[in-house]
């Protein structure tokens, strides 16, 4: 039955094949290897191409040795660092640099961990911040009933998880016009006994720009002074903890920052990893509650290890170790920098078109948001500006921002190492072209557009 069609050709005809391809069960005989694969591969040839997806932040390209590493090690489980203590050493290696590139005050007191991305490595910063604050309510004999935090109303989504799967009230600072970024204005109302902490965006994803983390401190240290209440900060870094260190060195956002405790990274950023790979460092051993740290054996002894997670690919964690060494610093600022230099320059393209006005321009992370000027037009929207340029195969998101802004829809565009100048210049006629065929529309269009399909 199951290889009386071995050698059937033509493809396509074959017994699992012909029938129907959209297996929810699983099928009661086996295939042949090549009938699986090409089912599977068909199936996925309706996803997106990577490249031309504007709307990620994930890498979608390594060089041929990243591939030739991670063909070497997708058996490895990073859990099993008994079995794979070289592994395990490289995670350390890699979470140390970070702190390095983060200026961790006392580089031999500090802890970190990979992660499968930011999300994780979020819930883990969350979770630590929640337990120091238990642990000093319970030693002064107060309530630990109702713990929050503070963020953004421009948050990503892994912060409403994490104060939803962890019972922690999530307290917005709305964004408005006045002040598009958290800037400290506001905290003084939202701050009180039971809050666990700050959480500061380095990259607001919505529009690539950096929250000014240093305001933010300063805030936090005169509600000090005024109330006695000493608020930790934890930095999502999810995109700009890999570019700040090398594009703008002289920023001040990291562990410099006294009150930052922990900040968080995704390595499949601009970390420059195929996606799998998160990481988070805190300020020093203290910043991580020993309560929260299991230990699983390692080389006939014990490693601490906090995680979610129990197995996960260690791929990713070599091909960070691998870009690190591979690029150095010079080479993720040029990379880095590369991405900035395309961005700046589809930022000035769009500008300068009538129909938009920019609302960031790429000079925090590689990054830039725009939206229609108002007044414009009443014939179209961003949303039909994004089917238009699907149409020619870029991905660019069209959504709406939030808190008070939340009846403003922008466009947003990530620059990543793979967007090259070439593409960009045809990216940018693409978008000079379709602009202008929905100006020159003599009646609205008939439909609002397929709205918001892209979630942060
Ligand atoms: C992407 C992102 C996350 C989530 O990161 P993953 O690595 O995709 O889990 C969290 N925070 C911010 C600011 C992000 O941009």
């Amino acid at each position: 039955m199951v290889m009386q069609d071995e050698a059937l050709e033509p493809t396509f005809t074959r017994e699992g094949e012909a029938t129907t391809a959209r297996y929810t069960r699983i099928p009661e005989g086996a295939m042949l290897p090549d009938t699986a694969y090409r089912i599977v591969r068909d199936e996925t040839m309706l996803d997106g191409n990577a490249r031309l997806n504007l709307a990620t932040f994930v890498g979608t390209w390594m060089d041929e040795h990243a591939d030739r590493l991670y063909k070497d090690a997708f058996d490895k489980n990073m859990i099993d660092k008994d079995e794979y203590p070289a592994t395990a050493a490289i995670e350390e290696y890699c979470w140390r640099i970070l702190a390095d590139l983060w200026n961790a005050p006392d580089r031999t007191d500090v802890i970190g961990t990979s992660t499968i991305g930011s999300s994780e490595a979020c819930m883990l910063g969350g979770l630590a911040l929640k337990r120091r604050w238990q642990h000093a309510r319970r030693a002064a004999g107060k309530s630990t009933e109702k713990p929050n935090l503070i963020m953004s109303s421009a948050v990503q989504v892994c912060w409403e998880k994490f104060c939803n799967y962890f019972d922690v009230e999530m307290r917005f600072i709305d964004t408005s016009d006045e002040h598009p970024l958290m800037d400290g204005t506001g905290l003084e109302d939202v701050v009180d006994e039971n809050t666990i902490g700050v959480v500061v965006l380095m990259g607001v994803t919505y529009t690539g720009a950096y929250e000014p983390v240093t305001k933010v401190a300063a805030k936090l240290d005169e509600i000090q002074a005024k109330t006695g209440l000493d608020i930790p900060m934890h930095i999502d870094g999810a995109s700009g903890a890999m570019v700040a260190p090398f594009l703008q060195p002289d920023l001040e956002w990291d562990f410099r920052v006294k009150r930052v405790q922990s900040i968080n990274t995704s390595g499949h950023k601009y970390g420059l990893v195929y996606p799998g790979v998160g990481w988070i460092v805190w300020r020093n051993v203290a910043a991580l509650p020993d309560d929260l740290v299991f230990k699983v054996s390692y080389l006939g002894g014990s490693m601490p290890t906090f995680a979610l997670n129990f197995s996960r690919p260690g791929a990713q964690v070599l091909l960070q170790y691998y870009r690190f060494l591979r690029l150095g610093r010079d080479g993720y600022t040029a990379i880095q920098q590369a991405s900035q230099d395309v961005a700046r320059y589809l930022s000035h393209g769009v500008g300068e078109l009538d129909a938009f006005e920019l609302i960031t321009d790429g000079s925090d992370i590689p990054v830039f948001a725009w939206r229609l000027k108002p007044g414009h037009t009443d014939k179209w929207n961003l949303y039909h500006l994004s089917e238009r340029l699907r149409i020619r195969g870029w991905l660019v998101p069209a959504y709406p921002l939030s808190g008070k802004q939340a009846d403003q829809t922008v466009m947003r565009i990530v620059c990543r190492n793979g967007l090259s100048r070439d593409l960009a210049e045809d990216l940018m006629r693409d978008i000079r072209t379709e602009t202008a065929y929905l100006d020159a529309l003599e009646q609205p269009m008939p439909h609002p557009g397929i709205g918001p399909t892209f979630h942060h």
